[in-house]
């Protein structure tokens, strides 16, 4: 039984170097093999990242002190930021056993922790992995390939690079043609390919001449029996959730508007007592009082969009519980309301996309959306990151910076792209914070996102299950 010194001498190689290049290797290949549209059988980073696994060999399972034990990881001198506290908790330690926080110490607890493998944070900012709760997975393709074999790839690539460039640990869609979205889903837990974890609401239901006509990923439905039917297709195809289109919205036609209200009450009485029934939440689609309400009182589990509000709706989202996802970017992003150079390159590329009308609805709604964002916030109503806007490594960054520039604290807009998404996916007892017992998803970012939000996208390293999955350059601005 050899120590890990004695392994190192042997090996030639320091083994946290060899795993972490390893990890690497394994991605860079999954990724490939995910774009060529390639199965892929094994190569994921699990048994290399840690050089204490059985399955690395030379029987580094022993529980003799100072050798390595089991799969234990341990992160040290962090500035931890958990999901769950309003303060961020500096010379922090976290150690990691079997893909999930086993213990939270100082700094001081790490050093004398010798079995483990360690990796020095060297004061960098350790977070829950962030999460986009609204999220369709063909965006920024308003009109993605007609091909279904190309669709598939592009909305995996999507993911796999919102995961990789930007820490996206956890997705919500909203919205996705043909459950690609399952499918992937699928593939990221089995493991076979490194993604995001999805929830996933395959298609978007809506009404003939409501919300989202002509998208690839809406559902027409008309008529109790037909709205009945799509329910049932969504869930027999694996859905997580039922997405539902109450109202109008910002980028549709002129008979689409935030005000109109597209379902008739039986129509929506059969999707929520089916949903309902069968223990599926509803994500609704819902931009004006009415719907709001409508949805509310049938049991609807989050509001997306909220372009107009009323106090009643406030009031009815605290008192239920209801889990509001703003979505600012739809609101704020257009040409004339760009404020920084991220936004801009996102517009560059959106305004190729959207007609100027989209952008006249986006401007005309944006001040009244902030007020009801505003309001919402400061009533205490439990609110996620969503963005609606893609692509998946651009989205929820953006949308975390509009939130602050519409007043919100840099920690309360982390902790709805963390604590609050896992909630909206139904999952805060596993994800979405950094707690004992938690599954490990983290990231790493090098410098002080409450001091500037972006510096969320210093992004150092990303950890799934446990596994550091990827590793920026340190010289990466
Ligand atoms: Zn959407």
């Amino acid at each position: 039984m050899k120590t890990r010194k004695q392994l190192e001498k042997s090996e030639g190689v320091e083994l946290g170097r060899l795993a972490r290049r390893t990890a690497r290797r394994s991605f860079l290949r999954g990724a490939a093999a995910c774009l060529a549209g390639l199965p892929l059988a094994s190569g994921l980073p699990r048994e290399t990242v840690y050089a204490g696994s059985k399955r690395s060999g030379g029987g580094l399972s022993a529980k003799t002190p100072g050798e390595v034990v089991g799969s234990r990881l341990v992160l040290a001198n962090c500035h931890l930021i958990d999901g769950v506290s309003d303060e961020p908790r500096p010379d922090t330690g976290v150690i990691i056993e079997d893909g999930r926080i086993a213990d939270l110490v100082t700094s001081r607890g790490v050093s004398v922790e010798k079995r483990a493998r360690l990796i020095d944070c060297r004061g960098a900012w350790l977070l829950p992995g962030l999460w986009d709760a609204h999220v369709h997975l063909q965006f920024p393709d308003i009109t993605p390939p007609k091909d279904l074999t190309a669709r598939t790839i592009k909305y995996g690539a999507n993911a796999i690079e919102g995961l990789r460039e930007a820490g996206i640990t956890g997705i919500r869609t909203a919205g996705v043609d043909n459950w690609i979205d399952v499918a992937w889903k699928r593939a990221f837990a089995s493991k076979q390919y490194l993604g995001p974890r999805i929830f996933a609401g395959g298609y978007f239901i809506t009404t003939t001449a409501g919300h989202g006509h002509g998208y690839i990923h809406t559902r027409e439905c008309d008529g109790t029996e037909d709205f009945s039917r799509a329910v049932r297709e969504q869930i027999q195809n694996g859905v997580d959730h039922i997405k539902l289109g109450l109202s109008g919205g910002i980028m549709g036609p002129p008979w689409d508007g935030n005000r109109q209200n597209a379902l008739l009450p039986e129509e929506m009485d059969a999707v929520f007592r089916l949903c309902n029934q069968r223990d599926y939440k509803v994500m609704c689609h819902a931009t004006n009082p009415l719907a709001v309400k409508e949805a509310i009182k049938r049991g609807a589990w989050s509001i997306e969009h909220g372009y107009i509000l009323d106090d009643e709706c406030i009031r009815l989202m605290l008192e239920k519980r209801t889990i509001f996802v703003p979505t600012l970017c739809v609101s704020h992003l257009s040409p004339s309301q760009v404020s920084n150079e991220w936004e801009k390159r996102f517009m560059e590329m959106w305004t190729r996309q959207i007609p100027p009308e989209f952008f006249a609805r986006a401007d005309a709604a944006s001040k009244e959306h902030k007020k009801w964002f505003q309001a919402a916030l400061k009533a205490g109503v439990r609110m996620a990151v969503g963005s609606d806007m893609g692509p998946l490594k651009d989205g929820a960054l953006l949308e975390m910076g509009l939130w602050v520039s519409d007043g919100a604290t840099p920690m309360q807009a982390i902790k709805a792209a963390t604590s609050g998404a896992a909630e909206v996916c139904g999952t805060a007892d596993e994800l979405g914070t950094i707690e004992k017992g938690k599954i490990a998803d983290l990231i790493v970012v090098r410098n002080n996102p409450l001091e500037d939000i972006n510096n969320l996208r210093k992004l150092q390293m990303v950890f799934k299950d446990g596994d550091l999955v990827v590793e920026k350059p340190a010289d990466r601005s």
